[in-house]
């Protein structure tokens, strides 16, 4: 097929949930990505980081529980840049290492990505995502007086927090990521959703204490770079309805409206698959000829060449 410009946005399942796991994880990640710039696509890569944010803002609260005195906890943001920078680590290395042992030389560079969101946006009054490490009802209260954090009750586990997850606006780094991109190198960007920030005053951007799902800040990279296409990788090989039920259909080919359709009646779960074929209809709607594809990780060069996967179109 024609060489086209994609997105591939990697789910949780690529990436193990813990630092070995993630090395044997992400060498065999790499491995669909490379099958597609070898067949001459050009790609840009992101990727979720949910359970490593996670590990990383509940290693940071251990730190402040450790010496209250000595440390303040550490801001979401920065949680989310550390994840991106570790797991741009592994992603950029290896798949340079399997770029190369497939005779490619290419450089592979993560670009740390910081997301524009508004603070206006809805999702601000109803903080949904719970982060991080349980607390007691005393850690809870004092970060709730000290901090301004939202807290709840998890099924009588104890306290979480929870933060809100806007959608993303505007991409910061969007004319470095391209200038990479149409040099031909492979960039890793808006990891974990991107860093959410607040544009303030002038030109100073603000972290702030939210996720950004990557399944929409995947979307937006997707149209701004004017890719062809959206390559949703994750653990199931296409959207299905009736899922899980006795009369389950897989899905292959869905125009925008069928999609929109499928999505009203609920057909695919809040906070899995339905980011998804929201983003895919997104997408699919922003321009002629733009494709949305979710597949299983494994099967990505199939997906781009119509053999299987979800395939979402006007
Ligand atoms: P990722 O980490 O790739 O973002 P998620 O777990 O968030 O993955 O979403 C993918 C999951 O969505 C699938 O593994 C599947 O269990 C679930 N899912 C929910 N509804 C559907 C559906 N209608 N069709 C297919 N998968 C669905
Ligand atoms: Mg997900």
């Amino acid at each position: 097929m024609d060489k086209k410009k994609v997105v591939v946005a990697l789910g949780g399942n690529a990436l193990g949930k813990n630092l070995p796991e993630q090395m044997k994880a992400v060498t065999e990640a790499v491995k669909p990505i490379a099958d597609l710039i070898e067949e001459g696509h050009e790609v840009v890569i992101s990727h979720g980081n949910g359970p490593q944010v996670g590990m990383i803002s509940e290693a940071m609260m251990l730190l402040t529980r450790s010496n209250p005195e000595k440390y303040v906890p550490c801001p979401l943001s920065v949680c989310t840049a550390m994840s991106q920078g570790y797991i741009g680590y592994d992603l950029q290395n290896m798949l340079r290492e399997e770029l190369a042992n497939r005779g490619i030389t290419m450089d592979v560079a993560s670009c740390l990505t910081q997301v524009e969101v508004d603070p206006n946006d809805p999702a601000f009054d109803n903080p949904t995502k719970p982060i991080g490490a349980f607390l007691t009802k005393e850690e809870a209260d004092s970060l709730v007086e000290s901090r301004g954090y939202t807290v709840v009750e998890d099924a009588g586990r104890g306290y979480r927090r929870v933060v809100a997850s806007p959608k993303p606006k505007a991409i910061v780094e969007i004319n470095t990521i391209k200038a990479l991109s149409d040099t031909g190198h492979v960039v890793i960007a808006a990891g974990g959703g991107g860093i959410p920030v607040f544009h303030t005053e002038k030109n100073h951007l603000k972290g702030a204490a939210a996720v950004i799902d990557k399944d929409f800040a995947s979307e937006l990279l997707a149209e701004l770079l004017d890719a062809d296409y959206l390559i949703i990788l994750t653990a199931v090989e296409k959207a299905a309805i009736n899922f899980g039920k006795p009369d389950q259909k897989w899905l292959d080919d869905l125009s925008v409206d069928e999609a929109k359709k499928y999505i009203d009646e609920g057909q695919f779960a809040k906070g899995s698959m339905l980011p998804k074929v929201e983003a895919a209809v997104k997408f699919a709607s922003s321009k002629p000829g733009r494709v949305a594809l979710i597949t299983l990780l494994e099967k990505a060069k199939d997906g781009i060449n119509g053999k299987t996967g979800t395939r979402i179109h006007a």
